[in-house]
């Protein structure tokens, strides 16, 4: 740790740092790379490397480890969505491969359930793909998806969310059945899904063509993502890269997402050590700062603290805070606009359709933990 208060580095600049007790929100900064990552990624500073050469054997390298065929490091877990869809409509043409986002003349339509319309959807238009939704928001069936298939179809999207599965639409594993008896790929969203272990590439490991990964989940910078999948389906992600643009001569749309040669490096690193990691002691120290937050909160009128108890996924445990206004005389809105407005300020959320606030401890440093909970009480006075 460099000498110095908290986020001076950022005051001088007239910029005011938070205490992002929301969770790994890409707006608040995304991730802290961990220590490994970051001596992984200075070790790689002084040379410089072909990044095609580069991308090749660390993509090697996380495939081994994610047990999947072959692996892509993007420039985040969004990037490799947009490169997929690319590499779908494009394949290794590359005329095609420098027409992108023009479309003509490609299969260009991407289907997606009704019901798995969500955030990062944008993503998988930016190459030129246009979504073509199946189903509607009651569920999908199988015939849905069969009667959606048709000649201008590139891929049928998944997003793959398992601590909250969604019972009404279509499971993956149809998905993959059907898909493939029209030999249409299926991309997976799994950017999330990094834990128990052996979900970690195990949508590609069910059949899926592509999986992608967001790396910011596992300490490495958060711009940097992974893309799983078949020997086939990398490769043709590969020819979209920035670097493959700059070391093939072939412009495709993925030149504006960089990743640096140490950021590779740094990717590979934070596989390595999430595959390696003692995760009971990183779930155990979740669970302990989850009881530092609601320590401060027991008996304070008008509110309830309950802990978290999922453990899937990137983000084990956190709190779930509910306000009762009427006793209280504050909202959950009026909770984070206060928690906002103090020094330092704290940042929470409300999400949409959801009447409390879910904290998260995967962006609080050592002691933070308790200054939410005791900020938090501080307002019911
Ligand atoms: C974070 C996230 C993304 C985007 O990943 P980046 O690495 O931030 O580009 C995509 N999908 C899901 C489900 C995510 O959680």
């Amino acid at each position: 740790m460099a000498a110095g208060d908290w986020g001076d580095i950022y005051k001088e600049l007239g910029a005011t740092p938070v205490i992002n007790a929301i969770g790994s929100v890409t707006m608040l900064g995304g991730s802290t790379p961990v220590p490994e990552v970051k001596e992984a990624m200075e070790r790689a500073d002084g040379p410089y490397i072909p990044l095609m050469h580069l991308q090749e054997k660390a993509g090697e390298a996380i495939a081994k480890m994610a047990d999947v065929p072959a692996a892509y490091i993007t420039s985040g877990a969004g990037s490799a969505l947009t490169l997929a869809t690319a590499a779908v409509m494009a394949g290794d043409d590359d005329d095609k491969i420098q027409q992108l986002p023009d479309t003509t003349g490609m299969k260009d339509e991407i289907l997606i359930q009704t019901r798995q319309r969500y955030w990062y959807d944008r993503c998988l238009q930016l190459a030129g793909a246009r979504l073509v939704e199946f189903g509607d928001k009651d569920g999908t069936t199988r015939e849905d998806l069969e009667k959606a298939i048709g000649p201008r179809t590139a891929a049928v999207h998944f997003y793959a969310v398992e601590q909250e599965p969604d019972a009404k639409a279509l499971p993956l594993e149809d998905i993959i059945e059907i898909a493939h008896a029209h030999d249409v790929p299926v991309l997976v969203d799994s950017a999330g899904q990094i834990y128990p272990l052996d979900v970690f590439g195990k949508h590609v490991r069910m059949g899926a063509d592509f999986q992608c990964i967001a790396a910011k989940y596992m300490g490495a910078p958060q711009s940097t993502g992974l893309a799983l999948g078949t020997k086939d389906m990398i490769r043709k992600l590969g020819l979209q890269s920035f670097a493959s643009y700059e070391g093939r001569r072939i412009r495709g749309v993925g030149r504006p997402h960089k990743v640096d040669r140490q950021e590779m490096i740094g990717a590979v690193a934070a596989v390595r050590r999430w595959m390696t990691m003692n995760h009971e002691e990183r779930l155990a120290q979740a669970e302990g700062q989850c009881g530092a937050i609601m320590a401060p909160l027991a008996g304070v009128p008008g509110v309830t603290v309950q802990r978290i108890d999922n453990v899937v996924g990137h983000m084990p445990y956190g709190v779930v805070l509910r306000v009762d206004q009427e006793a209280t005389g504050m909202s959950l809105t009026d909770v984070v606009d206060r928690l906002k407005a103090g020094d330092p300020p704290i940042w929470t959320r409300v999400r949409d359709g959801e009447d409390f606030i879910a904290i998260h401890v995967f962006g609080l440093s050592e002691g933070e933990d308790r200054i939410v909970g005791e900020r938090i009480a501080a307002l019911f006075g």
